[in-house]
């Protein structure tokens, strides 16, 4: 099947990971999750007592800083290391979920992790998601989609998530940060989420996990048969 880049942006706790990696495993593609890597950053500079308003401390962060992705053998799922660490359960903590809007409003952390997704992504074939991967990452993506869903059920969402990970957290608590996190992202200065005039919007508040994917396939693959059939007549 042919190679394309799928940008994945939204607001948070829509599902645009989980749905990100099922579209990626339906296509054979390879699925990057720009979010665990502000998330990562984010651990980084709470552990090491760095913070992202004073530049010496952002830069001392930045030269210290090495994220990547590893596939678990057992699970078969991806995790994320932070300098050789797996930190694929502290970085979905609410200790980092209440930082990262703020870390990723710093111009110098953005450019660098751009710079790793830009790499990242070369090779087409990826499925890459979070806020600003069709806007700023990958403006070129042969696919963008924009995910939302009513606050509402985004918060039942990931209450239930935290909660398989053993974390109890309030329902109010949740809302608050999600809205909050919306809040930052959508109205920052560098790279605030933004819904492009060529994306694909999809609100997936009474669509089921499997309806949603599949819609991102289908979309997927007409985009792959008109590049080809286009590289064809060419
Ligand atoms: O996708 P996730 O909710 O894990 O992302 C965590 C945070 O990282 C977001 O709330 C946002 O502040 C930031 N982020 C970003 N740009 C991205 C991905 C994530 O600013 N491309």
């Amino acid at each position: 099947m042919g190679k394309i880049v799928i940008a994945i942006d939204g607001y948070s706790g829509c599902g645009k990971s989980s749905t990100a990696k099922a579209v990626a495993k339906a296509l054979g593609f390879t699925y990057i999750d720009s979010g665990a890597m502000y998330r990562a950053a984010t651990l980084h500079f709470l552990n090491n007592y760095l913070s992202p308003t004073i530049p010496h401390d952002v830069e001392k962060g930045l030269k210290t800083l090495e994220i990547s992705f590893q596939i678990n053998p057992d699970s078969q799922k991806q995790e994320t290391y932070l300098n050789g660490l797996n930190v694929e359960q502290d970085i979905r903590s609410m200790r980092v979920s209440e930082k990262v809007s703020e870390i990723a409003t710093v111009k110098e952390i953005r450019k660098e992790l751009v710079a790793q997704q830009q790499r990242l992504g070369k090779k087409k074939g990826v499925v890459m998601d979070g806020r600003d991967i069709g806007s700023v990452v990958f403006p070129e993506a042969e696919l963008k989609i924009f995910m939302t869903a009513d606050l509402d059920t985004r918060a039942a969402r990931r209450q239930q998530e935290l909660l398989e990970k053993g974390e109890l957290v309030d329902l109010e608590e949740i809302q608050s940060n999600l809205a909050e996190r919306d809040r930052i992202d959508s109205s920052r200065k560098e790279s605030p989420l933004t819904k492009m005039p060529d994306a694909v919007e999809i609100d997936t508040s009474n669509l089921t996990f499997d309806e949603q994917v599949d819609q991102i396939v289908q979309l997927a693959k007409e985009v792959i048969e008109n590049e080809k059939n286009y590289a064809g007549n060419h």
